[in-house]
């Protein structure tokens, strides 16, 4: 059994592609979130997406503003820029999936949020107390979480008087064993940020509790042209090849 679990696909649609091809076959598929904003093909990636098998997809902090269901005042002029890019050309039926997405939910024992247990929708887990804390905030043994676009592992603080969650970061191609509690990001499909600019994903196993981390290279420059081209925000263009 192994499931696919992805985040923060952003409307990348051959770095999905690229993940897709990598990954080979799998029984599921878990997305965290943040299907649209920033890259060029929010439409036809939500049309890859809903066609997955077994498919689990929570809504992101950018689903959600793109849906109006949050305030894009939130964001930054040009991540707004983009929501709103984005919010004119979403069809009618892809909103509606969209729709139908909820930020956190429980599948098969382990706990799913876009950002964090605790603040499903905005909250970034970048560092160990703040992760720490979070533990408190959801009952499985494990909670995957995507959002900050940084591959990561957390572990529980350990003993009564740690205040710090352990941190493992995890390394390409490398499969680690997971052990009760953990909280664990897979990275991001379509705009990483941990100075890699390959596309990440895992792949679960809930019986072996194995969890395969991979990074796999698209073609960035054609994804930068087809921003260029479409005049979406020149600085998301430049963080592809940033990975940052
Ligand atoms: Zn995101």
């Amino acid at each position: 059994m192994k499931i696919l679990v992805i985040s923060d696909i952003h409307a990348n649609l051959l770095a999905l592609e690229a993940v897709l091809c990598d990954a080979g076959s799998f029984n599921a598929v878990w997305f965290l979130g943040d299907l649209v904003g920033y890259g060029p093909d929010p439409n036809e990636c939500i049309a890859l997406v809903r066609e997955l098998p077994n498919l689990t997809c929570l809504l992101g902090n950018h689903d959600a503003a793109v849906l109006g269901m949050i305030d894009s005042d939130a964001f930054n002029a040009e991540a707004r820029l983009s929501v709103e890019w984005t919010r004119k050309r979403i069809t009618p039926d892809n909103a509606h999936f969209l729709q139908s997405c909820v930020p956190k939910m429980s599948v098969q024992g382990v706990t799913l949020a876009h950002g964090s247990p605790r603040t499903p929708i905005w909250e970034y887990l970048l560092d160990t107390n703040t992760a720490a804390v979070n533990f408190a905030h959801f009952e499985d043994d494990f909670c995957f979480v995507g959002h900050t676009h940084v591959p990561v592992i957390f572990e529980a603080p350990s003993g009564p008087y740690a205040f710090t969650a352990g941190l493992i970061i995890p390394q390409p191609n490398n499969t680690h064993q997971l052990q009760p509690r953990m909280i664990v990001n897979p990275g991001s499909v379509g705009q990483p940020r941990d100075r890699d600019p390959r596309a990440a994903y895992a792949l679960f196993d809930p019986n072996a509790l194995t969890w395969e981390y991979h990074r796999v290279a698209y073609d960035v420059s054609s994804v930068q042209q087809h921003m260029r081209d479409l005049g979406l925000p020149e600085r998301h263009a430049l963080r592809l090849s940033a990975g940052w």
